[in-house]
């Protein structure tokens, strides 16, 4: 059974957060002398910076909760995904003797920031068409095993997590599953924040620098529980999401059509830049993607990586992962940038 109060570190129980001096009054003032800010103005003439941004990210909840009807206190907000990787690890995997699970090819943050934390990570190789091998992962949980990450669709083979597969490691596993939905927009699949209410133990991970377009903000979403919620909220910085970041983050969800529209030129361009990568000598299998990247099995994954540069187009090599022997991972681009990468490849 799960249970969050076991697998929640013992002195993070314990700790009291800090208390901001707007946590303190909240309240209508005309006069604020309450956080030794400066209180004549900021150097900059592009914006108003000189205060403190709202510690709770009230208004930009507000607005999240309109959209997906989840209800604020099932929100926590992060300089994006990746401060949000580490406070998930922080509160519940004691360093040196507890484990993380994490099944390559996959993002190499949870790795990283595993051991940034000193906390051991166990690794379960995805399958060769990169599926969950639920078999092994299960052998391998053992108590220690407090996270268990899955990235679906999957960076950097793009595919989608097998749901039933899901459904059940997260039925059998005491600790948390944190689902990564860096890429969810881009897929035909449904997102699983509707289901968090239903489940105690899944964390969904979301972030504004993929199809939102907005990496530069450092923004991501972790939709959970509320008392796993409150366990984030209480651990994190206070001010981690600045105020500039907030104020835009509503401006982009007040236009999600926007985001609606450039999802769909990125898939479609996908769709047409599968079509002609397949068509060239130099590659040997598309995986099948459902990300704004296709990872490509090529003949010699080095050498096409050298040349590319050598034209001034950088892809990602990832050869060197789990199940990606010369494969290179490509970002889906403009149409100019596609037709360009083509031509390139074609003299390959
Ligand atoms: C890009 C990416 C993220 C985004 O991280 P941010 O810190 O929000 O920019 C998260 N997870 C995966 C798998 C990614 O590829």
């Amino acid at each position: 059974m799960f249970d969050l109060e076991k697998i929640v570190r013992k002195h993070i129980a314990n700790v009291e957060p800090y208390s901001s001096a707007r946590d303190e009054f909240n309240g209508e003032a005309k006069i604020f002398l309450d956080a030794n800010e400066n209180s004549i103005g900021s150097v900059v003439s592009s914006g108003k910076f000189n205060r403190y941004p709202d510690p709770h990210q009230d208004a930009l909840k507000e607005k999240i909760t309109e959209l997906k009807k989840i209800s604020k206190k099932k929100i926590f907000l992060g300089n994006g995904s990746d401060e949000i990787i580490d406070l998930i690890i922080r509160a519940f995997v004691e360093p040196g003797e507890d484990e993380i699970l994490i099944m390559p090819p996959t993002y190499g943050m949870y790795e990283v920031t595993a051991a940034v934390n000193n906390v051991s990570v166990n690794k379960i190789p995805l399958t060769e068409h990169f599926e969950i091998d639920i078999e092994a992962v299960q052998d391998a949980i053992s108590e220690k095993t407090k996270l268990l990450f899955i990235c679906s669709p999957n960076n950097p083979s793009g595919n989608i997590a097998d749901e039933q597969k899901i459904k059940e490691l997260i039925k059998n596993f005491n600790g948390i599953v944190v689902l990564d939905e860096a890429y969810i927009d881009f897929a035909k699949t449904q997102s699983w924040t509707n289901k968090i209410s239903k489940i105690p133990n899944l964390i969904v991970l979301q972030t504004f620098s993929k199809a939102w377009g907005l990496p530069s903000l450092r923004l991501g979403i972790a939709y959970a529980d509320k008392n796993i919620i409150s366990i984030l909220n209480k651990i994190k910085p206070p001010y981690n999401v600045s105020g500039y970041t907030q104020k835009i983050a509503i401006e982009a969800l007040e236009n999600i059509e926007v985001k609606n529209k450039l999802v769909r030129q990125i898939v479609f361009r996908r769709k047409m830049l599968s079509a002609e990568l397949s068509r060239l000598d130099a590659v040997v299998e598309i995986h099948p993607t459902q990300a704004n990247f296709i990872l490509v099995k090529t003949t010699d994954a080095d050498d096409i990586y050298k040349y590319l540069i050598k034209n001034e187009i950088v892809v990602r090599n990832r050869t060197n992962l789990t199940n990606c022997e010369n494969c290179l991972r490509i970002t889906v681009g403009t149409e100019l940038e596609n037709k360009k990468l083509i031509e390139v490849l074609k003299k390959y």
